[in-house]
């Protein structure tokens, strides 16, 4: 008996092959009926033998391409027609306007295959793509996501590959980026004027560039890198000095992951991640001894590593001899990444010695994400290329917000329904370029997204670009969010969670509602509000913002607030090495309260501990000494840890420092090994933690936690946090898909907006 149903499928299901997925899937069961592109992603409807249909709907679901994301099946019973044939229908007019656009995704199998085989049309073609891989968000100007309104408008099809574009049994049906030889995109090798260099293949050259020590910036799917022989230590050297970056570390992409393992140790889950369809920077610990320039990643454990992810690398670095190329953000300083062939010419001019570009434009600039595998998953540092814009899905629906982020590492969420859209990484909004660029990619994603918020919600810091700009927002509801609230509050968004929990937010800095400076706080928080539970102690900040950059001044900022000047009679070697005069400055400006904002910040007890041991009086880019004292644990197998001081104040648990620098100072006295120290560091974190969790658990049976906050990017800190936490019989969340720093800001703020 014949049977006709209809099905309706939401999520990510347009521009990723699924319209000849299914059309596939149905002739092969020989049955009749259409599918065509809707609002809310596809309507199916199917005529057939009842087992034949009820095969197709099971199937459906779990054979999807690998770029599908399916939210939700709705399945109708239809009378039956005089349907004969299984037809792909035109999406109805300004229906298919409102669905998900993909990311952009790394070149697939099927057509690195092509790229390499003499016979193929597309030989070498370093555009090649199909509806399983290529750009997506990045050439994509309006919705819907349809040729004309992507950056390949101008590159009108030629007839073989329309023919493509136009069979459903082809890999390359309704491909929007598909192109060749004959009708697509091509590159070219210009000189630091812009000057086209005249060689017959200018890949070929830009290899021969490379090898002879040359900066070659190299125009991606997100913007421009700059690329270096990673092996070749002048020109790291050089790069480093031009780029103007003294210290923090550059990614570097190897041929495969075969060559990779000869520079990096790589587990399950990093081969995983390096293998994705993101294709992301993946932190790995490096080997010693491998060829990789020391100044790729200078006192660091980790690399930085990704593999090929455009047909346009895979021709740079397959059998050109390169063991890894540096390939880093092409700009200067924090300023966001270079996309236009011209800008280019002019903002790269000092920094490369020749340019290697094409004329498809990049219509949205999006760096490569960066994530680390940590206690079996992966963490996301910087979430951007591969992964905007997918939305985080959320446990709720939620009114229409645009949230704004916080000031570093900054990114933009707006919500629609139960779906959250993080912007791309936006970087730090010193800089004009920067805030423009936040402009820019706030409206841009109102626009693809077709979203009107009715709500901005922003950080409490008054002196945040972001918040001075929601501020200026007329007609909007303006709601400002607590930043450890909103950590906390996007921890629990990404896990789905709703209710109180306990909420650990520790992390560099951020605006109190005291008016303070937190950072190692403790909440009892749902959307709607928090209370803070406990913090740890407040010191003196002294300089503000010089005492981030000179962690030197924290160390001497927690030894007065311990000791008063007696510690000036301790025998420090971090101290010998200073000018008194300095020092005598620092406890003057502490003593008289001048420029000396109190601060509870985790981050920078961290700096104060990295400052005391010697290992680094002054930082080059955020977090770096952070960074190092978690590097210094290396394979220390020390059981210790130090105490640290937990009192009721007004009913609210606070974290004091003393017994911790006091065992510290001893240590130091005893020639403790400094791995040793910063692991009994680490260590007493986690067990404050613990005894804070039990006690908040005791006082309101809550015993869901969540870990939020720049600071557990710290994997050292997050591992043990967790398995201690875990075994004291506390249910753990924290981040994986969203970052915890600061990137991760304003998903949180939506949500806590979402709820006044
Ligand atoms: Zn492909
Ligand atoms: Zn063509």
């Amino acid at each position: 008996m014949e049977v006709r149903r209809a099905i309706d499928v939401a999520g990510i299901v347009q521009g990723v092959g699924f319209r000849p997925y299914v059309f596939r899937l149905a002739t092969e069961r020989g049955l009749a009926g259409y599918i065509t592109n809707t609002a809310a992603g596809v309507s199916i409807e199917v005529q057939g033998a009842r087992a034949a249909v009820d095969d197709f709907v099971v199937r459906l679901p779990q054979e999807a391409p690998p770029l599908a994301r399916i939210t939700g099946v709705a399945v109708r019973e239809l009378p039956c027609n005089g349907d004969a044939e299984f037809r792909i229908v035109a999406s109805r007019r300004g229906e298919a306007v409102r669905t998900l656009i993909s990311p952009d995704v790394a070149l697939c199998a099927g057509c690195l295959r092509e790229l390499f085989d003499p016979a193929d049309r597309r030989f070498r073609y370093p555009f090649i793509n199909c509806t399983n891989c290529g750009p997506r968000f990045t050439i994509t100007r309006n919705i819907p996501y349809d040729r004309p309104f992507t950056s390949m408008a101008v590159f009108p099809m030629c007839p073989a590959c329309r023919a493509e574009y136009e069979d459903p049994r082809d890999r390359r049906f309704h491909a929007q980026p598909n192109a060749c030889w004959t009708c697509g995109p091509q590159v070219a090798l210009w000189d630091r004027e812009g000057n086209a260099i005249f060689c017959e293949d200018p890949i070929r050259e830009a290899i021969a560039r490379l090898h002879a020590g040359a900066i070659v910036a190299v125009k991606g799917l997100g913007g421009f890198h700059l690329a270096a022989d990673a092996t070749n230590h002048a020109a790291v050297e050089l790069l480093r000095e031009r780029k103007r970056r003294v210290e923090k570390p550059f990614a570097v992409m190897a041929p495969n992951l075969e060559t990779i393992a000869r520079f990096c140790e790589i587990d399950d889950a990093g081969r995983a991640l390096l293998t994705s369809v993101q294709r992301p920077i993946v932190l790995l610990p490096r080997k010693p001894g491998t060829p990789v320039a020391e100044a790729v990643a200078p006192f660091n454990r980790d690399l930085g590593v990704f593999l090929p992810y455009t047909p346009l690398h895979h021709l740079l670095l397959r059998d050109t001899g390169f063991l890894a190329l540096v390939m880093t953000s092409a700009n200067l300083g924090e300023e966001p990444i270079v996309i236009d062939n011209r800008e280019a010419v002019v903002r790269l001019h000092e920094l490369a010695d020749c340019l290697l570009v094409h004329d498809r434009d990049i219509l949205l600039r999006c760096d490569d994400s960066v994530v680390r595998p940590v206690a079996g998953a992966p963490r996301v540092l910087r979430r951007s290329r591969g992964y905007v814009p997918m939305p985080v899905f959320l446990a709720e629906e939620v009114p229409p917000i645009l949230a704004v982020g916080g000031e570093l590492k900054n990114t933009i969420c707006l919500t629609k329904g139960k779906h959250a859209f993080l912007s791309q990484h936006v970087g730090d909004l010193e800089n004009l370029e920067s805030y423009k660029f936040f402009e820019e990619a706030a409206g841009h994603l109102q626009k693809i997204l077709e979203i009107e918020p009715e709500t901005v919600a922003y950080d409490l810091h008054p002196d945040y670009f972001s918040t001075r700009w929601a501020l200026g927002v007329s007609g909007r509801k303006l709601i400002g969010v607590q930043h450890h609230h909103a950590h906390i509050a996007s921890c629990m968004a990404e896990n789905g969670l709703v209710g109180r929990v306990i909420g650990f937010a520790f992390d560099g800095t951020g605006y109190g509602t005291d008016g303070r400076i937190w950072g190692g706080e403790v909440l009892l928080a749902d959307f709607a509000g928090f209370e803070r539970a406990a913090h740890l102690d407040y010191v003196p900040l002294p300089g503000s913002a010089a005492a981030v950059r000179e962690p030197w001044r924290m160390a001497v900022a927690c030894l007065h607030h311990h000791f008063g000047r007696a510690f000036l009679g301790f025998d420090l070697a971090f101290l010998r090495e200073r000018d008194p005069r300095s020092v005598e400055t620092v406890l003057r400006m502490v003593e008289r309260g001048v420029n000396s904002p109190l601060t509870s910040s985790c981050g920078r007890l961290f700096d104060a501990v990295a400052a005391l041991i010697g290992l680094r009086s002054a930082v080059n880019y955020e977090a770096q000494a952070a960074i190092e004292l978690e590097m210094l644990i290396g394979d220390c197998a020390d059981r210790a840890s130090y105490p640290l001081a937990l009192e009721e104040r007004d009913g609210v648990l606070v974290i004091g420092s003393l017994p911790l620098f006091e065992a510290l100072l001893r240590d130091l006295k005893e020639r403790v090994s400094p791995g040793a120290i910063s692991r009994r560091f680490h260590m007493a974190l986690v067990d404050v933690m613990g005894e804070v969790a039990r006690r908040l658990r005791a006082r309101t049976g809550l015993d869901r936690v969540c870990l939020s906050g720049g600071t557990f990017q710290n994997a050292f800190l997050l591992r043990h946090a967790l398995e201690a936490l875990a075994a004291d019989g506390f249910r753990v969340f924290t981040h994986s898909a969203v970052p915890a720093g600061d990137g991760g800001l304003s998903l949180g703020q939506a949500l806590v907006a979402a709820h006044q």
